[in-house]
């Protein structure tokens, strides 16, 4: 089936005029770049000094790209998206803690997000990341291969437990989870234990995945050996293909320390090995799940080529297209109304925990031109169009 993402009756269905022209204002606000800076620095100066500024963010950026405070609050969403036949994929984005019960308490609210998953078919998939359960400096010294002294063994095997809990739930509820990828210099450590937990839980179909970032020169050659490994093992691999959300942070560690940079020497590069990645795996599709997480438009044509080509059907659970919140709805909505798998991550936690994760969308879609100009123009064409009816 020929599909359009010019589609924006379909793309804002669920949204109302006042919620498009909110947006609009949003979009354009995160796209200039110095009110970004100034945003951040008075979001985290107000923080620092206690100012109550919840309500304000809670109302504009919150609700543009959050489900809410909590799972409860994620509901309303869940409903919205599941009447455009698209899944929601609850993501607790509390970040960067490192005590204990912080680590614990992240845990316990995954397994909850998978517990909603089970009771909930419109929750397809749940996701974590590593660091929201393990100490980055942790993670750090194990991807480097360094000795751990006595503690740091038994803080690392308390991380492999509370992995394995998460993934355990997820296999016993059925509800699949991703691990999202982080930064190069702890991604070998998260790659091993997600690999260990494929080994235990994907032997009859996948329910743990792993992420790609394809803005790495590495990636390609590493899912061809992981896919290989997986096969002599007799596993199942589920991978997220992503380019990267890092790039910046990548190449300026690579200079500061004065090591090669992991990252592709440019966007062409990325996009090249992200179309070879959709590929590899179509042509392991026996062995392999993928879920293109991407809002590129080029990509999803890509991927709807290769599933023809490769006698994939639409409906297929082992492709998936996924988006975040608030993001390029003409792209999820368009492809969820000709029938292919789409979900969409819905991120929430407090207002003040999620901020780290609003200032990186914020970012995004500063440094992203080409995605803010996109969006601002399908709510201008939506505008027009309902008015014009
Ligand atoms: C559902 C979902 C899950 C995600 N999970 C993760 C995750 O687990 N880990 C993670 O890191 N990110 C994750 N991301 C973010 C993702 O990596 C991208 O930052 C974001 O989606 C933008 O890329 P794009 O494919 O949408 O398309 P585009 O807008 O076409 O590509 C932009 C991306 O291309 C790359 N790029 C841009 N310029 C250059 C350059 N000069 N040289 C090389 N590469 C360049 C960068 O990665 C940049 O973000 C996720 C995104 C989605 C939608």
């Amino acid at each position: 089936m020929k599909v359009s993402f010019d589609n924006t009756e379909i793309a804002f269905a669920h949204k109302s005029d006042y919620e498009l022209k909110k947006g609009y204002w949003l979009f354009k606000m995160v796209s200039n770049p110095l009110l970004v800076k100034l945003g951040k620095y008075s979001v985290n100066f107000a923080l620092a000094l206690r100012i109550p500024i919840g309500w304000a963010l809670k109302k504009n950026i919150f609700a543009q790209f959050c489900g809410g405070e909590t799972i409860q609050d994620c509901a309303a969403t869940t409903k919205v998206l599941d009447q455009l036949k698209v899944g929601t994929i609850l993501d607790y984005s509390v970040e960067g803690k490192d005590r204990v019960e912080d680590l614990e308490r992240t845990t316990q609210e995954i397994i909850e997000t998978v517990n909603t998953g089970n009771d909930n078919q419109h929750i397809p998939f749940c996701v974590f990341k590593i660091t929201g359960v393990a100490r980055f400096g942790l993670l750090q010294k194990v991807n480097e291969g360094t000795a751990l002294s006595v503690d740091e063994q038994a803080e690392f095997a308390a991380v492999k437990e509370r992995v394995d809990r998460i993934a355990k739930r997820a296999f016993d509820t059925g509800t699949p989870v991703f691990i999202d990828a982080e930064e190069s210099w702890i991604q070998d450590a998260i790659d091993d234990l997600t690999h260990d937990l494929m080994a235990n839980y994907n032997k009859a179909s996948v329910i743990v995945y792993n992420t790609a970032q394809m803005y790495r020169h590495d990636r390609l050659a590493f899912l061809q050996k992981a896919f290989a490994e997986a096969q002599d093992k007799g596993y199942h691999y589920g991978v997220k293909l992503v380019r990267g959300a890092y790039m910046e942070k990548e190449r300026d560690r690579a200079e500061e320390m004065g090591y090669p940079s992991p990252i592709q020497p440019n966007k062409a590069a990325s996009d090249r090995d992200f179309d070879l990645a959709l590929e590899l795996c179509l042509q392991h599709i026996d062995h392999v799940a993928l879920v293109a997480g991407s809002h590129n438009e080029e990509s999803a044509l890509k991927l709807i080529d290769l599933m023809t080509r490769h006698n994939v059907e639409p409906q297929d659970k082992r492709v998936y297209f996924a988006q975040l919140f608030g993001m390029s709805d003409h792209i999820s909505f368009n492809l969820s109304h000709a029938g292919y798998n789409v979900a969409k991550y819905v991120p929430y936690g407090p207002i003040k925990e999620v901020i780290p994760y609003l200032i990186r969308r914020a970012q995004e879609n500063t440094s992203v031109k080409g995605q803010t100009g996109r969006e601002l123009s399908l709510i201008v064409k939506e505008l027009a169009r309902r008015k014009q009816s």
